[in-house]
């Protein structure tokens, strides 16, 4: 009898909402150190956290990215053994060590050099992070496929996509339907959301997520971002891509095809069924699942978007539309508005407006764009992104001054 040996798991952001999450996954079933041991683990400021998970699930490596704490670190760590690391370059040198399966769970483009560091190495990769898809486009996917590897989208509607996208059928997909539970505000109108505030738009109704995607559902920026994936994920244009609203979040998404039966696929609320399908795949993961009591939901509800109350949706499909560097635009744009009300110094629509405002600029001559369509695993396309990205933010903060907000 042959004994398989166990997959090398890296978690990039365990210390997050998906972090967290897939390490539970992993407990539940019950095959952690025999089926899978964790290779790598990467957190961001959260010592005391990232610390109990190297004692607990005893990495390869485990990695921390905040430089101001790697004293505190060090000593929670204490004399245990296990092998630890701190800063950016330590991140990308552990996220580029082999593994079977990783996942990439840090938020924003800060995620975007280590999920790219672990898409050159052949494993299969998770991708909760959307910003780095945004970011990079098809180049990502086309990296992790050079390499051998397998980018499986972790974002509950994508997965529900891949799920149930026949490959074989793919000509005869005529939509892609992407559900939105419309956040905390579903059905307020634009005057409504004038003086919400920052506790309110962190209440999401049906998930539990980190701070920026709470706010990105809030604004539907998170829809926006989703709609930009899900163009470069299933290579489908802007025209043949729907958002839907359903604020029950059961259906996570749908596809359509040209014969008229649209396939779907539900669900609970809860991150670890579509971290499940990427765990087990190409086969279903068994565990404790939650599963869907449909009886007792009732009712399943459906209505349009309201693009006057949350342009950002428009927004981004304009971005996608734009093409060239404009999605990484609407993401650097939103990702400073989004901390700049969280901090709040902006209002909860002039997120909306400071984006606007920086694709408009953006659209100068001054702004050199790379071709977002390119399919260049090269790390130049990194650099190029990071390059954008770091000019968008400049220009937001000029935004800030010029609207006499502190930069
Ligand atoms: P979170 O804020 O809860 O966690 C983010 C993780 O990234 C933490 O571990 C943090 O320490 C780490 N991190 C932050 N900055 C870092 C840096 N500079 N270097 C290294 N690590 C850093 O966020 P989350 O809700 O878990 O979301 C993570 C990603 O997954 C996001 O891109 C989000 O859009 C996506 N996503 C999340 C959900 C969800 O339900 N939470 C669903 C779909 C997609
Ligand atoms: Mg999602």
């Amino acid at each position: 009898m042959t004994t398989k040996s166990p997959r090398r798991i890296s978690i990039l952001g365990s210390t997050g909402s998906i972090g967290v999450s897939t390490l539970r996954l992993l407990d539940e079933t019950g095959r952690l150190g025999e089926d899978y041991v964790i290779e790598t683990l990467v957190g961001g400021r959260n010592v005391a956290l990232l610390a109990e998970q190297a004692l607990t699930y005893r990495p390869a490596i485990t990695v921390l990215a905040d430089e101001s704490q790697w004293s505190t670190f060090k000593e929670l760590i204490g004399n245990s053994g296990l092998e630890i690391a701190c800063g950016e370059a330590a991140i990308c040198a552990a996220a580029a060590r082999k593994a079977d399966w990783v996942m990439a769970a840090i938020v924003g483009i800060a995620g975007l050099k280590p999920t790219w560091a672990a898409a050159g190495t052949g494993a299969i990769l998770a991708l909760a992070n959307k910003e780095s898809l945004v970011g990079c486009g098809r180049a990502l996917i086309e990296r992790v496929e050079s390499h051998g590897g397998k980018l499986l989208p972790v974002d509950s509607e994508h997965n529900a996509i891949f799920q149930v996208l026949e490959p074989a059928q793919r000509a005869r997909v005529s939509k892609l339907v992407l559900t939105a539970s419309g956040g905390p505000f579903l059905g307020r109108s634009r005057d409504d959301l004038k003086a919400v505030t920052v506790e309110q738009a962190l209440k999401h109704p049906n998930w539990s997520m980190g701070a920026k995607i709470s706010i990105d559902s809030a604004t539907l920026a998170n829809k926006g971002l989703e709609f930009i994936e899900a163009a470069y994920l299933f290579d489908m244009p802007a025209s043949q891509i729907d958002v839907l609203m359903h604020p029950q979040s059961v259906i996570h998404s749908m596809v359509e095809y040209d014969d008229g039966s649209s396939l779907a696929q539900l669900g609970s609320p809860d991150m670890r069924v579509p971290i499940s399908y990427c765990l087990g795949w190409p086969e279903r993961l068994a565990w404790q699942a939650p599963k869907l009591d449909l009886a007792a939901r009732g009712t399943l509800t459906f209505a349009e978007p309201d693009l006057t109350a949350f342009p950002m949706l428009r927004l981004a499909r304009e971005a996608l539309e734009t093409g060239h560097g404009m999605p990484i635009v609407f993401n650097a744009a939103n990702e400073v508005c989004v901390q700049a009300f969280l901090d709040r110094r902006i209002a909860f629509l002039q997120i909306a407006e400071f984006v606007e405002a920086a694709m408009m600029r953006a659209q100068l001559p001054s702004i050199p764009f790379m071709d977002h369509a390119s399919r260049d695993t090269n790390d130049a396309t990194v650099t190029r992104v990071l390059e954008i990205d770091s000019d968008i933010r400049r220009l937001v903060s000029e935004l800030f001054a010029s609207a006499k907000l502190s930069a």
